[in-house]
């Protein structure tokens, strides 16, 4: 945090009105104890000494060394597979952990499993990855020794994503890849992407798309850093290709499949992002309630305000239902069901909502809320990003109304 809040790294919010029963694993119980100690003490001493908060971002060097103590203590590969060192988490369980993650409030929170640039990245590529493969991308990748990033997005290409105009094109036992992708977090400290490029013959009005692991170290890959988002962080950047060549045996499963390759797992990963969501929403909620019981306005606290309390009713309402509904939606997946829907629900219903959790936060600071250094004024503009990131509330509810209507 920044040095002027003078909230610390707290635990989960306490309140009778907010509990329920684990849903968890008692594994998942287990992680998520031994979690909490890695993130108030290890990672926050870390944070401490070298002035790390969400928008003062840690070097490489040191975010390798968050990597490899993660990975030491058994938490970042966790979502992995048994075969590589994880511990198959069911979806759920992958859910309660990173909640309890982000709940936390650590700056380390993207990084403790490699979210941007690590094992959650690579797990569902394991299926496809030939053995030469897993031994050059996957398996340094799963030891915390490299990292990498996903690039699918462009200028051109956003929401549409198929409409991707970098091309691969087949010289003898090379691609040669040119093009530019933009806005692919993690991979101004990323050494590979996974890079979704078209593969289609010049002017064909078929779409083609491929996956292929790029080495960005590579002769005529330039990453392009340094703007931030509006959270103030800066862990995006933009893939610039000229005249790239990557050998064949750097495909990624078929060609033409690539997509299907970036999106087969879209379902699962959305919901995924639901938890950091919660987690940050829980922070904010938290911090509100402890200002409305702190701060003393006409001789009272201002949590006896009338309009204080039902805004702060409102937020937790609004974050136990979006928990259930990212609960439910966790179950739905593991019992197998495909729940596409409600993932697009949950993350329109977590994103919206924890938006405007953090929104009331803020008016419950008054003007110590507008100041930057304040968490909640950080949390505001975090979780605005939400309802854009990992495909929009637009094109959530273009999934839901999809469904719904069809015969
Ligand atoms: C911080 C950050 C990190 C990112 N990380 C990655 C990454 O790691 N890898 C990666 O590949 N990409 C990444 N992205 C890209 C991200 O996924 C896209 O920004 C997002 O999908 C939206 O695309 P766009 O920005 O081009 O918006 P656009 O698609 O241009 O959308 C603009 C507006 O039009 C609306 N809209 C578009 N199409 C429709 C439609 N059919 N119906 C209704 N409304 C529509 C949208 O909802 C939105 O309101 C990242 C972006 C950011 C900002």
């Amino acid at each position: 945090m920044h040095a002027k809040d003078s909230t610390p790294i707290a635990t989960s919010l306490t309140s009778p009105l907010l509990e329920t029963p684990f849903e968890g694993s008692p594994r998942a119980a287990e992680l998520i104890a031994a979690l909490q100690d890695f993130l108030h003490g290890e990672l926050a001493g870390l944070a401490r000494q070298h002035g790390i908060d969400h928008e003062n971002s840690a070097s490489k060097d040191l975010l390798r060394q968050v990597w490899k103590r993660s990975h030491a203590l058994g938490f970042y590969g966790m979502t992995l597979p048994k075969a590589m060192g994880g511990e198959e988490l069911s979806v759920l369980d992958q859910v309660l952990i990173k909640e309890a993650i982000y709940s936390s409030g650590s700056p380390f929170a993207p990084h403790v499993l490699g979210e941007l640039s690590g094992p959650p990245r690579i797990g569902s590529l394991v299926r496809k990855a030939t053995p030469r493969q897993m031994e050059q991308f996957i398996l340094p990748v799963a030891r915390a020794e490299r990292s990498i990033c996903f690039a699918l997005t462009e200028a051109q290409a956003g929401s549409d994503a198929g409409a991707l105009e970098t091309r691969a094109v087949l010289e003898g036992e090379h691609y040669v890849l040119t093009g530019r992708k933009r806005f692919i977090s993690g991979s101004p400290f990323a050494d590979f992407a996974v890079l979704m490029a078209s593969t289609a013959p010049e002017n064909s009005p078929e779409r083609e798309i491929s996956a292929f692991f790029v080495d960005l170290s590579a002769p005529g890959v330039k990453v392009v850093s340094g703007y931030k988002t509006m959270a103030g962080q800066s862990h995006t950047g933009d893939i610039h290709l000229n005249a790239v060549r990557v050998p064949v045996a750097q495909l990624i499963g078929e060609p033409g499949r690539g997509l299907g390759l970036a999106l087969g797992r879209i379902t699962v990963n959305r919901l995924l992002h639901c938890p950091a969501m919660v987690g940050l929403a829980q922070c904010a909620l938290r911090d509100a309630r402890d200002y409305a019981l702190g701060r003393q306005q006409f001789g009272r606290s201002i949590a006896q305000f009338q309009s204080i309390q039902h805004m702060l009713a409102d937020m937790t309402t609004d974050w136990m239902a979006a928990r259930a509904l990212m609960v439910q939606t966790a179950q739905a997946l593991d019992a197998g069901i495909d729940a596409r829907a409600q993932a697009s629900m949950s993350k329109l219903f977590c994103s919206e909502k924890a938006f405007a959790i953090a929104d009331r936060a803020v008016q419950i600071h008054g003007g110590e809320g507008i100041i930057q250094g304040r968490r909640v004024e950080f949390l505001f503009r975090m979780l605005r990003m939400y309802r854009v990131l990992t495909g929009t509330s637009e094109i959530q509810r273009n999934t839901i109304a999809k469904e719904l209507l069809q015969p």
